[in-house]
């Protein structure tokens, strides 16, 4: 399968700064922010700065420079929110079955109460 990117979702233009966002962390190829609309006491976004739509995009077209930073983001959010001893959860939603809502990769990082199950059933 092939990707194409939409340079127009709100991802791309939080990136661009066209839009403001609640910045947690940015490193050189990553960025973390706050979820607008957070399901939990902790709910943050880690999304790398190219131009990859979904996970899969992103690890078969990602540099390990920016697999590398990406990952060791998603870990310093988690030590910066204070999670590693309650414990976290990791979410990165694609395509029409993932119900990925923004077509721009990311994690989500949710914490701060238990969680419950992974999945409801449909
Ligand atoms: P998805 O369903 O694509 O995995 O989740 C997209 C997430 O992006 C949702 O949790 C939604 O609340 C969040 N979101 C959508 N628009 C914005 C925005 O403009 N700013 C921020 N900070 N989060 C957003």
């Amino acid at each position: 399968m092939s990707y194409s990117y939409d340079d127009e979702n709100i991802f791309a233009k939080i990136l661009r700064g066209e839009i403001p966002n609640d910045t947690v962390l940015e490193t050189e190829h990553s960025l973390a922010f706050n979820d607008i609309q957070p399901q939990a006491p902790v709910h943050v976004l880690v999304i790398p700065k190219g131009p990859y739509v979904s996970y899969d995009h992103f690890a078969q077209e990602a540099s390990e420079a920016e697999i590398t930073d990406f990952t060791r983001a998603i870990g310093e959010v988690c030590r910066m929110k204070g999670v590693q001893e309650g414990g976290f959860r990791l979410i990165s939603n694609a395509g029409e079955h993932g119900v990925q809502e923004v077509p721009h990769m990311h994690v989500h990082v949710l914490a701060g109460r238990p969680l419950g199950r992974m999945l409801q059933k449909a």
